[in-house]
């Protein structure tokens, strides 16, 4: 993939970004399941795929355009059916962020997608199960964030129940909207917001991508969202970008999705340059990282190359910390592990 690259990136920094610790608070749980274990998925489960061998599955899982990514979400959504799907998404998912020395993760999970397949007990339960195998055998931890498919918007009060039980549960830490942005704008979801955050659930919502700064006014007004998916569009509104940085509200900023979905051009530097010159609250994600072929270790390296520096970049990822919706017991924990990287250096 072509994406804007200004500086070459020493192998001395890219070994420490690697190694560095990290959190993600943006990633799609289906979005981040690789194309061989979904394959697999499909054969077991006798799902048609719109493909006829594996290979072809594998260049169908590229991304090309953003009709084709839907395409390819959904399909790949389509094959997770059973229980053991499911365990194994979260055990897998764990296995690839230990990889990269993630050590806590809040994705996203979009029971809409699953409607019909299996009760919430159930696929709460099988997530709950992969997700501690996971922890278990790899040392890194997720928690789940429910996320109202905005094209699905009938459904918004089953995902409430899903959220409310996964909370119960003690791994569903909150809940949120993506999905397309243009047509279901935020306020479509207000009382329904109003509701989970009246239950003790942290609220998020995609905005500021495909849509401008009405979308993200909406998430900060209507659905009063303690984060913002992406936002990188705010920068078109100086009014919003000045009531970002005075609330300091973290935007969940993932610059390779944005180049894959063409909302930042390929020629030009990422706008989390001129965001963070601005004062605003920055982190940095992958989204959906196979399908944008990229990962976490990918965008830190995706912005050294475009001339930040090694202090810059743990500046990032130590926001990304602070903007868990960890408590603080559970972050000191991480702090002060972060911090021993640091010395050891
Ligand atoms: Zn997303």
């Amino acid at each position: 993939m072509l994406t804007y690259t200004s500086t070459q990136v020493s192998p001395t920094l890219a070994t420490r970004l690697r190694s560095m610790p990290k959190v993600e608070i943006h990633v799609h749980l289906e979005g981040a399941i690789d194309a061989q274990t979904v394959y697999s998925m499909a054969q077991r489960n006798q799902v048609t795929l719109p493909v006829a061998s594996f290979e072809e599955w594998k260049s169908f899982y590229q991304f090309r355009d953003f009709p084709h990514f839907i395409e390819v979400y959904r399909a790949a959504s389509q094959c997770m059916q059973t229980p053991e799907d499911f365990a194994e998404m979260a055990e897998q998912f764990l296995k690839n962020q230990s990889q990269q020395n993630i050590r806590y993760s809040e994705a996203y999970f979009s029971p809409a997608l699953h409607h019909g397949k299996l009760s919430n007990d159930e696929l709460l339960d099988a997530l709950a199960v992969g997700a501690a195998t996971g922890e278990d055998k790899y040392g890194s931890r997720v928690r789940f964030i429910a996320d109202i498919s905005r094209e699905f918007s009938e459904l918004q009060s089953q995902v409430l129940d899903f959220a409310l039980k996964g909370q119960e549960k003690g791994i569903v830490i909150g809940f949120g909207i993506g999905g397309p942005e243009t047509g279901y704008p935020p306020e479509n979801y207000t009382e329904t917001f109003a509701k989970a955050r009246s239950q003790g659930l942290r609220v998020v919502a995609h905005a500021g991508e495909t849509e401008g700064p009405p979308s993200i006014w909406g998430a900060l007004n209507s659905l009063q969202a303690e984060r913002i998916g992406h936002g990188v569009r705010c920068l078109e509104d100086a009014v919003l970008v000045e009531t970002l940085r005075q609330k300091q509200t973290p935007l969940e900023v993932s610059p390779q999705s944005n180049y894959c979905l063409s909302i930042v051009s390929p020629d030009q530097p990422h706008p989390i340059r001129q965001m963070l010159d601005a004062g605003l609250y920055c982190t940095l994600n992958s989204d959906d990282p196979p399908m944008f072929s990229t990962d976490l270790n990918n965008e830190y390296l995706t912005l050294a190359g475009q001339e930040f520096s090694w202090e810059e970049l743990w500046q990032l990822n130590l926001n990304t910390l602070e903007a868990t919706f960890l408590g603080e017991g559970e972050k000191n924990l991480y702090r002060a592990e972060w911090q021993a990287f640091l010395q050891n250096l």
